[in-house]
């Protein structure tokens, strides 16, 4: 016997998530059943707040809660890349870059069919034409499609005037950034080559 449409239409939602199969969006599903009313409401809120109270920035897609872009507006010649707006905050936390960032908003992957045009590189290389940066540090998984996303950008932004460095150093292998715990982040953006 098949579940009600309602929970399979919620299922379905719900396994749109990273992590979660057919098995644990039936349990989340059930789970949700027993939330009170206004539990539900509150959920259902944060869900549309945080899609319409955030937008992301037009040069370096960062997230922003706010008009003016708090990235953009500092005065650093290091330009840390980054595959999603997510690893900015990480990358904070070490507190070691107080400098620029510019979010590609994935790797490159030739298998999924993810070439360059995919990511925001073009907006990167115009955004190095205007911007006084001496090194771009390249802080990308330590993985099969952030090895082949650095390995392109380092040849895409080579310049006499600039270094283009990589945070691999110390970052254990097969590992995306969003696992690494903050003291490793810390050791590899101080040891990055
Ligand atoms: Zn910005």
């Amino acid at each position: 016997m098949h579940y009600p449409k309602p929970i399979r239409e919620l299922i379905a939602a719900l396994k749109a998530l990273p992590g979660v199969g057919p098995k644990t969006a039936e349990r989340y599903a059930f789970h949700l059943l027993g939330w009170s009313e206004a539990q539900i409401q509150e959920l259902a809120k944060r869900l549309i707040t945080v899609r319409t109270a955030l937008s992301s920035c037009s040069h370096c897609g960062c997230l922003l809660d706010q008009p003016e872009c708090l990235f953009c507006d500092r005065e650093s010649d290091l330009l840390c890349v980054v595959a999603s707006a997510k690893d900015v905050f990480s990358i904070e936390a070490t507190g070691l870059h107080r400098g620029l960032y510019h979010v590609l908003g994935g790797l490159l992957s030739p298998l999924d069919g993810r070439g360059p045009a995919h990511l925001a590189i073009g907006t990167l290389k115009a955004r190095l034409k205007t911007l006084r940066v001496t090194e771009v540090i390249l802080a990308l998984d330590s993985t099969v499609e952030g090895d082949a996303t650095a390995l392109f950008l380092k040849e895409e932004l080579a310049a006499p005037q600039r270094r283009v460095s990589r945070l691999a150093h110390g970052l254990p292998l097969g590992s995306p950034l969003e696992y690494i715990d903050g003291g490793t982040l810390a050791r590899a953006f101080s040891g990055r080559g």
